[in-house]
């Protein structure tokens, strides 16, 4: 499933179960993403299951990609993607975090 079928089976969801679901929303929406990733981030360091992460950063895409159709519905979010993708590869090594000073080497996990 991509992520404009991914969208429009949230925007399903959200109107079936009467979620909120106007522009005026989308900060609440943004702030429930970020609660989703405090979910995560507890469910990790509590060394609960494998799914029940996935489990909460599931439910992070899920806001994410709610807010985005509401604050901009023409944008098609797998070119947008795709686009965002071959701008972060075209960067140079460690950009953002080079204060790291990690080889590359020894950067593998
Ligand atoms: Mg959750």
């Amino acid at each position: 499933m991509h992520l404009e079928e991914m969208k429009r089976e949230i925007k399903n969801l959200v109107l079936d179960k009467g979620f909120y679901n106007r522009k005026q929303d989308i900060p609440k929406k943004l702030l429930f993403a970020f609660i989703e990733l405090g979910e995560a981030s507890d469910a990790w360091k509590k060394g609960k299951s494998k799914d029940v992460i996935a489990e909460e950063l599931i439910d992070v895409i899920f806001y994410i990609l709610d807010a985005s159709r509401l604050a901009c519905p023409n944008v098609n979010m797998d070119e947008m993607f795709l686009k965002k993708l071959k701008k972060n590869k075209s960067r140079s090594y460690q950009y953002g975090e080079r204060h790291r000073l990690v080889n590359r080497s020894s950067n593998s996990m």
